[in-house]
């Protein structure tokens, strides 16, 4: 059995971990494009972005003063047992969300969008959003918090089949230049990219795969993992460096996930997980252990499995090796 208390002291863990502790994935993905930047300002920044990062390490503050909205996503199985249940796992959920708040400190950001009530505290009606997933075989209980910050680093188009690689890359383009132009989301970003689905799923995919994926992940099909390099590569050759400065380090990372869609549409969604890629998770295990990772491996063969049952093996048709 996996004690309430337990969820509620390792949310609180994760949410100060995501808050303080860049991911090594992202860091190094950063420390990767410095030898590669042209622009002087923007090897500044990403040098300045090195070393706020140590410091906010050392002093144990968070990395940026703008909290983004905290969110969680949950993967667990049908042998997990939780105290209480999954009402009970989202009120410690809620409870972790404004404790973290206030010990952080975290900035409070949740404000109602029409009154702008703030429960100071991260907490309010459909906050934080609690998303899940299912894994076979499975007991424990992950738990995987991302503070998304690039609010407005995101954007949907319907595309149709045949605007194909071009149109795909036309849009990225589009919202890359777009959100740098107007400051929206601080650049080097994870860029995740939803392909296909219906416009609800295709925007949840892309925002997994921004906020879920680390910096150097591949998906498993080819011609999908070829695209993923392809966008990364263009995204760099706009122009925009590290906080719009001058330079060709926009994109850290290009992840895409792709849902099955209409077969007269071809729907895109692209979201950018800024330089604070804030993201921990926990294991929560029966016996009361917990491990603690950076990376949440959320998209696993059974996910993104393309087989009406499930056998136990990767059954991705076309996957890469
Ligand atoms: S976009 Fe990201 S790095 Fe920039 S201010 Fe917002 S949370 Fe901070």
């Amino acid at each position: 059995m996996i004690k309430s208390e337990t969820i509620e002291m390792a949310a609180n863990e994760i949410m100060a971990r995501a808050a303080i502790d860049i991911p090594e994935d992202y860091k190094s993905g950063i420390k990767g494009m410095i030898d590669m930047e042209k622009g002087d300002l923007s090897a500044f920044v990403l040098e300045a972005m090195l070393e706020n990062w140590e410091v906010a390490t050392e002093d144990r503050r968070p990395m940026c003063g703008d909290t983004g909205v905290p969110r969680y996503y949950i993967k667990t199985g049908n042998e997990a047992q939780i105290e209480g249940g999954f009402i009970e796992l989202e009120h410690r959920l809620r409870r972790a969300t404004a404790q973290a708040t206030h010990d952080i400190p975290l900035r409070p950001n949740r404000v109602h969008p029409l009154t702008r009530q703030d429960n100071n505290n991260n907490v309010g009606m459909n906050a934080p959003e609690i998303e899940y997933s299912f894994e076979p075989d499975t007991d424990w209980i992950d738990i995987t918090t991302v503070h998304k910050g690039g609010l407005f680093g995101t954007d949907y188009r319907m595309l149709f089949p045949g605007d194909g690689i071009d149109g795909i890359k036309r849009f990225f383009l589009d919202v890359l230049l777009a959100f740098g132009k107007r400051g929206l989301a601080c650049q080097p970003a994870i860029v995740g990219i939803g392909l296909g689905g219906s416009k609800d799923t295709c925007m949840m995919l892309g925002k997994q795969a921004a906020c879920l994926r680390t910096v150097g992940s591949r998906h498993p099909q080819a011609e999908v993992a070829k695209l993923e390099d392809e966008l990364k590569e263009l995204g760099n050759t706009t122009g925009l460096g590290a906080m719009g400065f001058n330079g060709n380090s926009t994109v850290v990372g290009c992840n895409i996930e792709v849902g099955y869609t209409h077969t007269g549409g071809m729907p895109m969604s692209v979201h950018c997980f800024c330089l604070s890629s804030r993201r921990a998770t926990a294991r929560l295990y029966s016996d009361g252990s917990v491990d603690y990772r950076t990376d949440p491996e959320w998209f696993t063969p059974y996910m993104r499995r393309n087989t009406v049952g499930w056998d136990g093996n990767a059954a991705l048709a076309g996957a890469a090796e």
